[in-house]
């Protein structure tokens, strides 16, 4: 399946939803619950900044994340929405700063993470041919995604998240519909450790599958649907994704690729991989 090429106007804003630590507050590492077993380095409550972030919200063992095996935060992505939050939402104050505001900026900064992931699959849609017919309210909803987060804070805080929500999910799913309607094979959603090693799986809805630790090495994966799937480890060294559709940088980020692993467009190369992908 070959997306189609879509407008630039959006091609830029999906740009906008990449992460950009250096413009931001470290706002994940204090914001979010993080649990040792998910691959961060201890229990934390949420709003309680981690152990190794520095003063000057940089990550102290950065360069250690992958020898500590610290793999959730070697995945975490947020779309975007730390340097929204930091950079637009509270240009003058930051969590540490005033600490009146650390639990508003936090509120903000999970709105803003929900919305940038929503945008993010809305402008991935509007490039399915599948999706053609949808066009116009896909592009509705994703110029009301971006009034909405450059609302001013207070007013984000009191979105009816719901109710956009409910917009972005029934769009979505018509769709995933017509997807699964095109996909080919069996639909299943528990294929932790398979072996697919060099299988054809052009067009497979893999749509919110368990594929941790799955093998998908060499696998002709063309319009493959990752939807919402669990890629914690899934080997895709030397495979091809250019054209699978709805995976997203955390997903590639959780899992295990090399130098021969062909990406989507807009998904950038962890730096955490090796050429080997070892
Ligand atoms: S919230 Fe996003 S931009 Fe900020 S440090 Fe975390 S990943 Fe980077
Ligand atoms: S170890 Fe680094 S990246 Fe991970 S939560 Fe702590 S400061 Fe953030």
């Amino acid at each position: 399946m070959t997306k189609r090429i879509i407008d630039k106007r959006y091609s830029d804003l999906k740009d906008t939803l990449k992460i950009d630590c250096e413009q931001c507050s470290g706002l994940c590492c204090v914001a979010l619950y993080c649990m040792k077993t998910d691959g961060f380095p201890a229990n934390k409550e949420a709003g309680i900044p981690c152990q190794y972030l520095r003063p000057d919200f940089r990550c102290d063992i950065h360069t250690t994340l992958k020898s500590k095996n610290l793999r959730g935060c070697l995945a975490y992505d947020c779309f975007g929405a730390g340097q929204k939050v930091t950079q637009n939402c509270f240009p003058i104050v930051d969590w540490k700063s005033n600490s009146n505001h650390g639990s508003k900026i936090f509120q903000v900064f999970q709105i803003v993470f929900q919305l940038h992931q929503m945008e993010w699959y809305l402008i991935e849609a509007l490039s399915l041919p599948a999706a053609e017919a949808l066009e116009s309210d896909i592009k509705s909803l994703i110029w009301e995604n971006e009034r909405l987060t450059g609302l001013p804070a207070e007013e984000i805080l009191h979105l009816d998240m719901e109710s956009y929500r409910t917009d972005v999910n029934k769009i979505l799913k018509q769709v995933s519909h017509i997807m699964a309607v095109n996909a080919k094979g069996k639909i299943d959603r528990d294929y932790f450790a398979q072996n697919f090693k060099h299988a054809n799986l052009n067009h497979k809805d893999f749509s919110m599958a368990l594929l941790i630790a799955a093998d998908l090495e060499g696998c002709s994966l063309q319009g493959t649907n990752f939807l919402g799937a669990d890629m914690r480890d899934t080997n895709i060294k030397n495979t091809d994704l250019s054209t699978s559709i709805f995976l997203t940088q955390m997903q590639i980020n959780g899992a295990r690729g090399n130098s021969k692993t062909i990406l989507p467009a807009g998904i950038s190369r962890p730096a955490s991989w090796s050429a080997d992908g070892a």
